[in-house]
């Protein structure tokens, strides 16, 4: 991490997990366990029929919520689709575009998650960008260049004042949901990269001022040697988000430096 530089942010991603009913018990428990002067930035991602209940449970509190997806569309005829308009009116401030769950099942594109992430971007919405490489691109060594390739195409046609505003997350996909973490050495080896790229693309100051953020299975083990990273600026949260003490664990871990 670096606060001099870049926001901390410790973001959850529900999945498809609980009920509106859930916000209110889950984000008063979560205030109970988390440090009363945290200073990273909260997230709760959660799937769209929750989001005006987290809202209402957030109300005065320092956490901010999410959603998980968006339409390439602005409106119109596009049935079940929500915009980026519709979150902002929700005064969604953060949203997860490019999971690696929406690529390989719903078949998200590059070039949709570049289109996503700039409706996003419009609308004053936080993009969460992810990007990772499978297990079979990092056996046969190609997890640098096919990560490079990936922040490359979500950026594509940004300028400079665009991207600062974007955070980046890298999930390589063997370690989502399966317990099997990246470790620190190779989880900063990747962030380090992804801000190369951006320093190729734009300059130094504007890499220096990205923050990127590793998840897969996370926890509250094995965070705090994540977060020590230097350029890891947080967490994408999928599992350990659905529990508050693991979640406060995490948020906890970014106050020790
Ligand atoms: C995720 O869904 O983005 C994620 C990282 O999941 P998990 O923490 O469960 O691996």
């Amino acid at each position: 991490m670096n606060r001099k530089y870049r926001k901390v942010i410790i973001a959850g991603n529900w999945k498809m997990n609980k009920l509106a009913t859930d916000a209110k018990p889950f984000v008063e428990e979560l205030r109970a366990a988390m440090p009363k002067d945290k200073t990273c930035e909260t997230v709760l991602c959660v799937p769209f029929p929750i989001i005006p209940a987290m809202a209402r449970a957030m109300r005065d509190s320092r956490i901010a919520y999410g959603a998980q997806d968006v339409s390439e569309h602005a409106s119109g005829a596009y049935t079940g689709e929500v915009s980026a308009a519709m979150l902002a009116n929700l005064k969604v401030k953060y949203c997860i575009v490019g999971h690696s769950e929406r690529r390989q099942y719903h078949g998200e594109t590059d070039s949709a998650v570049n289109v996503k992430a700039k409706a996003l971007l419009d609308e004053g919405v936080t993009p969460i960008i992810c990007v990772g490489e499978s297990l079979e691109q990092r056996e046969k060594e190609l997890t640098s260049e096919f990560v490079a390739y990936q922040v490359k195409a979500a950026l594509a046609g940004m300028d400079a004042k665009t991207v600062k505003r974007c955070v980046i997350a890298y999930e390589p996909i063997w370690a989502i949901g399966t317990g099997r973490t990246a470790s620190a050495e190779q989880a900063q080896e990747v962030c380090h990269e992804i801000r190369g790229v951006i320093r190729e693309l734009y300059d130094a100051r504007i890499a220096r001022a990205v923050s990127i953020l590793y998840g897969g299975s996370m926890n509250a083990k094995n965070c705090a040697e994540l977060l020590a990273q230097p350029d890891i600026d947080g967490g994408l949260i999928g599992g350990a988000s659905l529990k508050t003490e693991d979640f406060a664990k995490i948020i906890s871990a970014t106050e020790e430096e």
